[in-house]
């Protein structure tokens, strides 16, 4: 399980969520804010790989909208399942 300490020094935390999970389309003037939000956030980071790692399918983590995070998704490449001997 991840250790999710970091969530105490969220630029987010006592906000609403809403900003982080709107509707509508990703190019939003909530998406613009909670995205603005991000990139001052700490934790931005920690938050990021958090969604990455799940995955997150909705709302904005890390600065990144479920757009940018299926884009990155794809362009990383896949972790082998059994490493090949040497
Ligand atoms: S990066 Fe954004 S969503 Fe993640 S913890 Fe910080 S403010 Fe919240």
């Amino acid at each position: 399980m991840h250790n999710q300490g970091w969530r105490a020094r969220a630029a987010c935390a006592g906000r609403s969520p809403n900003l982080w999970f709107p509707e509508g389309a990703g190019n939003s003037a909530a998406t613009q804010e909670a995205v603005a939000i991000c990139r001052s956030c700490p934790v931005r980071t920690q938050c990021a790989e958090y969604a990455l790692a799940q995955p997150e399918n909705f709302g904005i983590w890390g600065g990144l909208t479920q757009d940018d995070r299926k884009n990155l998704t794809l362009a990383r490449p896949r972790r082998r399942l059994h490493a090949e001997p040497l």
